[in-house]
């Protein structure tokens, strides 16, 4: 395999593994026939400083609490980003619509006109999620897109691994743990297995709990079914084996403070 990169360089090898997200140029040279569909759904994430927050729940997210405040027509939830690490709580805001909102109206609307919508979407509403929005360091009005799913996540020698397969809508907040168990699934796959078997077995034992996934956030409000929270905590054992040696603080290093 030969990869050519934009920036001129280029890596051979035996197997690609493209994990190059939602917008997968990998996954265009494969199936080129793939198209993102609109997953009718709007988000808006940011981070706010706690330090900006009313005492009390600045002081909830500071223990580790989360927020989650279920408002009909969207859902808000906080929480704050790594309790040994930053200031920063992460908060999402989103709900159903009916029709993609154009990005003038979002993604390139003024940061200032858009703080201001929400804080009339939510100030009577929830007064908490208010200020927290109002206390935001950033703000991004994302747009959800999934895929219909693909007959298989590989083809020849290049496999696919994450959103660049299976983009999961964010909201289930489980897309980056699919990605690594992906990658360590095929991984272990590799270790056992010739890479046509290793790519087969990634897309058989894996493709339907992410589909189910995808498709239950799809029929339902976004986050409000307890019944995603608790697929969301169905475990799939990779049956990965540690080096007895190797202490587990040493393959989890400490987030980069
Ligand atoms: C706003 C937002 C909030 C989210 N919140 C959550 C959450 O709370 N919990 C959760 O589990 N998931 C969340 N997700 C989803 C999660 O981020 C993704 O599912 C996860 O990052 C997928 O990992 P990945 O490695 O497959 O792809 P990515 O994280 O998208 O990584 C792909 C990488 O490939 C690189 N790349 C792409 N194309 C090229 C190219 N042509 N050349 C070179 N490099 C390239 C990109 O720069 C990027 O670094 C959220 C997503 C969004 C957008």
């Amino acid at each position: 395999m030969l990869a050519s990169f934009t920036d001129g360089t280029q890596a051979e090898g035996g197997l690609l593994v493209g994990a190059d997200g939602r917008g997968s140029v990998t996954r265009t040279c494969i199936f080129p026939e793939a198209r993102l569909l609109h997953s009718q759904e709007w988000a808006v994430y940011g981070h706010s400083d706690i330090q900006r927050l009313d005492p009390a729940p600045g002081a909830a997210l500071a223990r580790g609490a989360g927020l989650m405040v279920d408002l009909a027509d969207a859902l808000f939830m906080a929480y704050r980003d790594d309790p040994q690490a930053s200031r920063n709580v992460t908060w999402l805001l989103g709900g159903p619509t009916d029709r993609k909102i154009p990005a003038k109206n979002f993604e390139l609307l003024d940061r200032g006109i858009l703080l201001r919508e929400l804080d009339d979407l939510l100030r009577r509403r929830s007064p908490v999620a208010a200020d927290i929005v109002a206390a935001s360091s950033k703000l991004a009005p994302t747009q959800v897109f999934t895929l219909s799913p693909l007959p298989a996540w590989s083809c020849g020698r290049v496999a696919l691994i994450g959103d660049a397969a299976h983009p999961v809508q964010p909201v289930t907040g489980t897309g980056t743990t699919f990605a690594l168990e992906d990658a360590m699934y095929l991984a272990r796959m590799l270790r056992e297995h010739h890479y046509l078997d290793a790519f087969y077995y990634l897309h058989a034992d894996r493709h339907h709990r992410i589909e189910e996934m995808i498709s239950r956030a799809g029929n339902k409000s976004p986050g409000v079914d307890m019944e995603l929270g608790s697929m969301r905590l169905n475990s799939f054992d990779i049956n990965w084996e540690k080096p007895d040696d190797v202490p587990l603080t040493e393959l989890v290093p400490a987030p980069n403070l």
